[in-house]
């Protein structure tokens, strides 16, 4: 007989509460078996999973900005990020990658390793719309090809520079005569 050459296992249910003991419900009955989900799902589904995730990692800076926003983020792949920082030698760079990583961590993702891609670099060009909005929202005028900046508290266009450099090397300082109010203009790139 080519049949039965398998050693039939006892059932749980037969076993009592011996070994598999674990397995049973209170009542008896075997516990419904749940695969393991190390991933919400594969393939496209996954890589949106992890571009959601990556919109809720702020910049550390700015952090109504989120690292999407910024345009930082150039590919998102089911085991591989990879992000162009911004300005070389902000310091920021450093504390954007930890960030990434804790946060796909936090939600499951934790064999997606981080890619930083140097050329071509980032420009303030890949800020999304999104995230221009978010940045005159909080008081920041965003980076524009325009020789004159809006001011973002009151929407002034007769604004000067006062410095380059602002809180932020990334950042130039400016001021409204409108409002006269000081505010920081992100600096094209
Ligand atoms: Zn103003």
């Amino acid at each position: 007989m080519a049949t039965g050459t398998r050693t039939k296992k006892s059932l749980p249910l037969d076993g009592g509460g011996q070994g598999g003991g674990e397995r049973l419900r209170p009542n008896g009955e075997p516990r419904k078996f749940t695969p393991p989900q190390p991933h919400p799902i594969k393939g496209r589904g996954e890589e949106a999973a992890i571009r959601d995730v990556l919109e809720s990692v702020p910049d550390p800076e700015i952090p109504v900005v989120s690292v999407v926003d910024l345009g930082i983020v150039r590919d998102v792949r089911p085991d591989r990020v990879t992000i162009t920082p911004t300005y070389t030698g902000c310091p920021a760079t450093q504390v954007i990658e930890r960030d990434i990583h804790a946060a796909l961590d936090a939600a499951g993702f934790r064999d997606v390793a981080i890619e930083t891609m140097l050329s071509p670099p980032w420009t303030t060009d890949w800020i999304t719309e999104s995230g221009k909005a978010k940045l005159h929202a909080y008081g920041i005028a965003p980076p524009s090809r325009a020789a004159t900046a809006t001011c973002p508290q009151c929407g002034s266009a007769d604004t000067e520079e006062l410095s380059r450099f602002g809180s932020t090397p990334c950042k130039a300082q400016w001021r409204c005569r409108s409002c006269l109010e000081p505010f920081d203009r992100f600096k094209c790139h």
